[in-house]
């Protein structure tokens, strides 16, 4: 269900302390909701793991192991996303582009994609933590009760057991969307 306990500016500041931290960033104004965490904070590959870590620990969350890219490769086929010279193909550039549609960033059929990773931002993090906190479940699983509170900020648990609250998983979360986006738009 759609979580409303904890406010989206909220959560926006959270990703933003966090990347700040990661990435061991003193003045956290530089770190920007548009701020791509390569092109513009200076991020490497490792520091995305580092950067997880952090997010999932912050939000009793599990990010998603694998890319985008990955699931659709699982679900529709080898070089269903990228072709064998490591290029976008057009229907892995149409799932993009509807997945982000509102960042403002565009992507081309063509596109390298070793190129992708630079589009990561402070607020596609933000977005992807939200999607997994409006997996927030009706009642706990612990012991059935149905009022959650928040715990130091951001970690929602249980009001009467204090089990945190069991969210969806990362992985499962872009199957399941990309399963609908397949069965609407027909791109596969
Ligand atoms: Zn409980």
């Amino acid at each position: 269900m759609k979580q409303t306990l904890i406010p989206e500016q909220k959560i926006l500041e959270e990703v933003r302390k966090t990347v700040a931290e990661g990435l061991n960033i003193k003045q956290l104004e530089r770190v920007r909701p548009e701020s791509s965490l390569m092109r513009d904070l200076g991020a490497e590959s490792l520091d995305f793991l580092d950067i997880d870590y952090r997010l999932e620990q912050a939000f009793g969350i599990r990010l998603a192991r694998h890319s985008v890219v990955e699931h659709m490769e699982e679900m529709f086929g080898e070089e269903s996303a990228i072709d064998s010279d490591g290029k976008l193909t057009e229907k892995a550039a149409k799932v993009f582009n509807l997945r982000f549609k509102d960042s403002g960033q565009e992507v081309r059929a063509g596109m390298d994609m070793d190129s992708l990773p630079a589009m990561v931002t402070v607020r596609s993090l933000c977005d992807g933590v939200m999607n997994l906190l409006d997996t927030l479940p009706e009642a706990c699983t612990g012991c059935g009760g149905k009022e959650w509170k928040i715990k130091g900020g951001v970690l929602v648990q249980c009001a009467s057991c204090g089990e945190p609250a069991s969210y969806a998983d990362g992985d499962d979360l872009i199957d399941e969307w990309l399963r609908r986006v397949q069965e609407r738009e027909k791109i596969f």
